[in-house]
């Protein structure tokens, strides 16, 4: 690159360009976040000294951030973080980062929350559920489990560095999972197969297939919750998903059919079924129809 001396301000702009001319969406917005993480600092800052000019090892670190964005890896694997519920969990390719229709699902859980209630988080990737859910619901005793090793080191991570008092289980749904529970929550992998490939690069290239693909019909994962899910509530014990925008219909029918009262489909903040839940018939009542003993 040719020695140039330039402004705070003009490198922003330069890196907004760059990411402009790539297509990335919201290119002003990136390409200040990444001039936040490199220079460290606040917009307040940024404004008082944006006639300055800009080191070269900080430009080059910068425009270094704009390339790689350019190449559409997420902005959040760049920054190394997600803000979720007010907190920033740490996101790398080995979890989805959390997203924030998903903060719908939390505050669902928590309207319900008591002390001394056993919640577990099925497929909980970063552990932005379970994690939330400790940090607001004092008391509780939340599990956070995941099929993926990789995922669950991040979860434990996201956990210790929060200060979030929460179990972790590598776990393939409920094969590793014993006890009962007052609430299961999970946001499975609900994407259909064939639709991954229409998502945008950023999410099909770099975000974990295991965490978005929900087989054939997207419903996958919840067919095998809604079933299992059973053995390990106690009665009165809640169950609940996010689902897809299309999934509500789907899901709940499943869920009432498998026993489950007072089901409800929940709208996100766009107008759109974001959340199911529903309660575990008597678990004696459900024992005796499985031909069990009581
Ligand atoms: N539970 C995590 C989240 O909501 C991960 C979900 C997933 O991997 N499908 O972000």
């Amino acid at each position: 690159m040719k020695e140039t001396k330039e402004t705070y301000r003009e490198v922003c702009r330069m890196g907004e360009a760059l990411l402009k001319e790539a297509g990335i969406r919201d290119a002003s917005v990136d390409a200040w976040y990444l001039m936040e993480a490199v220079t460290q600092k606040s917009r307040a800052e940024f404004l008082l000294c944006r006639e300055e000019e800009m080191q070269k090892k900080k430009k080059k670190r910068y425009f270094g951030g704009i390339e790689k964005r350019a190449e559409r890896i997420p902005l959040q694997h760049l920054l190394g973080e997600q803000e979720f519920m007010g907190f920033s969990f740490q996101v790398n390719g080995s979890v989805l980062i959390p997203r924030q229709d998903t903060e719908i699902l939390v505050e669902e859980v928590r309207k319900i929350l008591r002390p001394g209630m056993r919640v577990l988080d099925l497929c909980t990737g970063s552990g932005c559920i379970a994690i939330s859910l400790a940090l607001l619901c004092p008391g509780i005793e939340a599990t956070g489990s995941d099929v993926s090793r990789e995922a669950l080191e991040t979860a434990r991570e996201n956990g210790r560095r929060l200060k979030a008092e929460v179990s972790w289980l590598e776990s393939d749904l409920f094969s590793g999972i014993s006890g009962s529970y007052d609430v299961i929550v999970s946001n499975p992998p609900y994407i259909p197969t064939a639709q991954i490939q229409t998502l945008e690069q950023e999410v099909r290239l770099y975000e974990p297939f295991q965490a978005l693909d929900g087989k054939e019909d997207g419903l996958y994962f919840y067919r095998k919750i809604i079933k299992q899910a059973d053995a390990f509530l106690n009665t009165g014990g809640r169950l609940f998903f996010e689902i897809g925008w299309d999934q509500g219909k789907a899901v709940s029918e499943r869920m009432r059919t498998a026993g489950y009262r007072e089901v409800q489909v929940k709208k996100d903040l766009a107008g759109l079924d974001r959340v199911v839940s529903g309660i575990a018939g008597d678990r004696k009542e459900r024992e005796k129809q499985e031909g069990l003993d009581v």
